[in-house]
């Protein structure tokens, strides 16, 4: 058995949350190394685990056994699967612009919750860095006169107005561990942008627990994370407010109250990646 098939040899679906929480972890750095180490001028082929095609073999096809729901981005360069090089009929996905929570995504992630119970355990909200769609909602809010082209949209407006929370929280932490005139800073732009992507991940984990009632079971957990467009990897904010919080590979719990979300925006706003991201030029 090659190292990398040792290494996903997990049993399947893995028992317990934080075994499922592992299983994504090392499919995600399976994939960074798999990609470091490819050749940059001719296509790889990324290797699928044939023994849990799943539906792709002869015969009548398996139920569905996902032992994780991911509410993801539409963006083109997060495909879920690849990245947590997870095979088919193991991730229940759905994927939105800005990954939102909106009542249609909810509704396909409760039908998981309740129809997987048996092998469901985990959740997972992931956000990734330099979102167009957060991006697009930062900017609105930095310059609120450009928004107007963008209002008679009415769905458009639906990704972004769900949006502006997360932006909005992600400003006043930049404020509140900055100063008031943080916007005067040259990155101000790119600093927000990178908080309001944790801090949306972190929202929506939030509202999907509450939504699904998910103190009352222990055999799933819901987290977030956020997956970086350039190292590959994923990582999470750290809980405790330090005096340098540096990223932690893999995934959270979200916050539970409105204290430790305020919190979570401080500690994000002194991330040492938002630091350089404020005083870059
Ligand atoms: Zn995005």
């Amino acid at each position: 058995m090659s190292r990398r098939n040792r290494e996903l040899h997990v049993p399947r679906p893995p028992a317990t949350p934080a075994a499922a929480h592992r299983l994504l972890q090392q499919g995600n750095a399976a994939f960074a190394r798999l990609v470091a180490t490819a050749p940059h001028d001719t296509p790889t082929l990324i290797p699928l685990l044939s023994a849990d095609a799943g539906s792709f073999g002869r015969g009548a096809p398996r139920s569905q056994e996902p032992f994780a729901a991911v509410l993801g981005c539409s963006d083109a360069r997060v495909p879920l699967e690849i990245i947590f090089q997870q095979a088919c009929n193991d991730l229940f996905v759905v994927r939105v612009a800005g990954n939102i929570l909106t009542s249609e995504g909810l509704g396909s992630l409760d039908f998981a919750a309740t129809a997987f119970a048996r092998c469901l355990r985990l959740l997972v909200v992931l956000g990734h860095t330099r979102c167009g769609a957060v991006t697009a909602a930062v900017d609105a809010f930095l310059a609120p006169m450009e928004y107007l082209h963008l209002a008679p949209s009415q769905p458009l407006r639906g990704v972004l107005d769900r949006l502006f929370i997360a932006v909005r929280a992600a400003d006043r932490s930049l404020r509140e561990v900055h100063g008031p005139h943080a916007d005067n800073s040259p990155g101000y732009r790119a600093a927000l942008i990178e908080c309001s992507v944790i801090l949306n991940a972190a929202l929506t984990a939030h509202t999907l627990a509450r939504e699904l009632g998910e103190g009352e079971h222990h055999e799933r957990e819901i987290v977030f994370g956020i997956y970086d467009l350039e190292s590959l990897g994923v990582w999470s904010p750290p809980s405790r407010a330090t005096q340098t919080p540096r990223a932690l590979p893999g995934m959270a719990s979200p916050p539970a109250t409105p204290a430790a979300f305020r919190s979570l925006g401080k500690t994000v706003a002194r991330m040492p990646r938002v630091l350089a991201l404020l005083d870059a030029a």
